[in-house]
C-alpha cells in the first residue's frame, strides 16, 4: 500500500522513540503547573491525560504556549496552549483521535490564509498540518490534506493533467482548501474532488465520494462537523503541458492584479451573497458604503479591493474584527443585506 494511503486503524501506531529524558521532566513540570492552576475537576483530568499520551507519543516536538500569528498570513494571533506539526498522515490521526476522545479543545491549522486567530490565542491543542504527498495517475491527482494548493497544481502540470489552473496563486493546503470550497475563475475545487478520506467527528477514517461534502459556493460539511480531512483525489483530463502553463501564467497575471499588496491578508473576507440564484459582490456593497475610507488602527480596507481586510503593520485581531463588524453594520444600513464571513474567527 502506498504511503501516502497508510492510515493507521488501531490506537497507538507512533513509535515511542521519542521517548527521552528530556521529555520526563518537561513532562513532570507541565504536570505541576496543571496541578497548581486547576482544581481537579473531571474535565481536567482528561485533559491532563490528553497531554500527557501526546507528550508520550510525539516528546518535545509538542510545544506549548506557542504564538500563531507566523502561522498565519494576517500576521495576527496569540498563543496556543499546545501546538505540534503532524507530518504524517499516522501523526495526524494520532493526535485527533486522543484529543477526540479525552475531549482536549483542538484544531487543524493548514496555511493559515483563511483564518483571523484571536488576540488571546487558542485554549487547547493546534495541529499544524504538514503532511504533504502527493501522488499522481494517469488521470488523477492524490494529495494529502497538508499539501499545498500551489504544489498540487505544480504536480499536475508536470504530469500534463488540466483541470486545477484556477487555484493556481490561492494560497494554503488542501485541507483548508475544501472546507471552504475554495475557488477563482468561476471553478471551485469541490468541482474537481472526487474521493477522499477523511477522520470523522466520531474518530473513525472514511473513504467517502463529492456528495459527503455538500459543497456549494464556499461552503461544505467541513464547516459544520469536526471532521477532519486527511487526503483528496481530484480527477483531471490529460492536456499538453503548454496550454496548461499558459492558462497558469494567464491566471497567475490576473491574480498579480488585483492582490499584489495583500498578502498580509486572509483574502476576500467576506462572502458574495446569492439571492434569488443571483450572485451580488461583496466587494461591490462595501465599495458603495465607502468602504475604502475605513480603517481601524493598522486594520485597513485594501485600496484594490473593498472585501479584502489588510494588516497594514501591527493590527490586532481586535481592530479586524471591529472593522469587519462596522463594514456589515453599513452595509445593513444601507442596503439591508448581511454580509457573512468566507474568513473563520479563532477564538
Ligand atoms: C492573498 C490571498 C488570496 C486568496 N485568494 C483566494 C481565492 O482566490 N479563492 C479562495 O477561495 N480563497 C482565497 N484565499 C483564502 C484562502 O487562501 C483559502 O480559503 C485557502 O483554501 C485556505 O486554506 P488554508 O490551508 O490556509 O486554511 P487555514 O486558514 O489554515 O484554515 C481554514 C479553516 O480550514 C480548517 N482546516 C484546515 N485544514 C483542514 C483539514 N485538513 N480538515 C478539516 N479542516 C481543515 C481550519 O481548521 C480552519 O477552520 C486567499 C487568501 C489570501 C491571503
Amino acid at each position: 500500500m502506498p504511503e501516502l494511503n497508510y492510515i493507521p486503524q488501531g490506537r497507538s501506531t507512533i513509535s515511542l522513540a521519542f521517548f527521552n529524558e528530556s521529555r520526563i521532566l518537561f513532562l513532570e513540570a507541565l504536570r505541576a503547573i496543571i496541578v497548581l492552576k486547576t482544581t481537579k475537576s473531571k474535565s481536567s483530568t482528561h485533559k491532563e491525560e490528553a497531554w500527557t499520551k501526546l507528550f508520550e507519543a510525539f516528546g518535545n516536538r509538542l510545544k506549548l504556549k506557542v504564538p500563531l500569528a507566523s502561522y498565519t498570513t494576517f500576521g495576527i494571533g496569540g498563543r496556543a496552549d499546545l501546538f505540534f506539526v503532524a507530518e504524517k498522515p499516522e501523526e495526524l490521526v494520532y493526535a485527533v483521535r486522543i484529543a477526540q476522545k479525552l475531549r482536549l479543545r483542538f484544531m487543524i491549522l493548514g496555511g493559515g490564509s483563511n483564518v483571523l486567530i484571536s488576540d488571546s490565542g487558542f485554549r487547547g491543542l493546534v495541529i499544524k498540518n504538514e503532511c504533504q504527498h502527493i501522488l499522481t495517475t494517469r488521470n488523477t491527482i492524490t494529495a494529502q490534506s497538508g499539501a499545498l494548493l500551489g504544489e498540487v497544481v505544480k504536480v499536475a502540470c508536470e504530469s500534463c493533467l488540466s483541470g486545477l489552473e484556477f487555484v493556481v496563486g490561492i494560497p494554503g493546503t488542501v485541507g483548508g482548501a475544501i472546507r471552504g470550497n475554495a475557488g477563482a475563475f468561476g471553478g471551485s475545487i469541490g468541482d474537481v474532488l472526487t474521493r477522499a478520506v477523511v477522520l470523522t467527528e466520531g474518530g473513525e477514517i472514511k473513504e467517502v465520494d463529492k456528495k459527503f461534502f455538500q459543497f456549494q459556493y464556499r461552503e461544505s460539511r467541513l464547516k459544520r462537523t469536526k471532521d477532519v480531512l486527511l487526503s483528496a483525489t481530484f480527477e483531471l483530463r490529460g492536456q499538453a503541458q503548454k496550454r496548461i502553463e499558459e492558462r497558469m501564467a494567464e491566471n497567475l497575471k490576473k491574480r498579480e492584479e488585483s492582490f499584489s499588496g495583500a498578502e498580509k491578508s486572509a483574502g476576500c473576507f467576506f462572502k458574495n451573497l446569492i439571492q434569488d440564484g443571483q450572485k451580488i459582490s461583496a466587494g461591490y456593497l462595501l465599495d458603495q458604503v465607502g468602504a475604502k475610507e475605513m480603517r481601524e488602527g493598522d486594520a485597513r480596507v485594501f485600496a484594490k479591493h473593498a472585501n479584502i481586510l489588510i494588516n497594514a503593520g501591527s493590527a490586532t485581531a481586535t481592530q479586524v474584527r471591529r472593522l469587519a463588524e462596522k463594514l456589515k453594520e453599513r452595509v445593513k444600513a444601507k442596503f439591508d443585506l448581511d454580509l457573512q464571513e468566507e474568513v473563520v474567527y479563532i477564538n
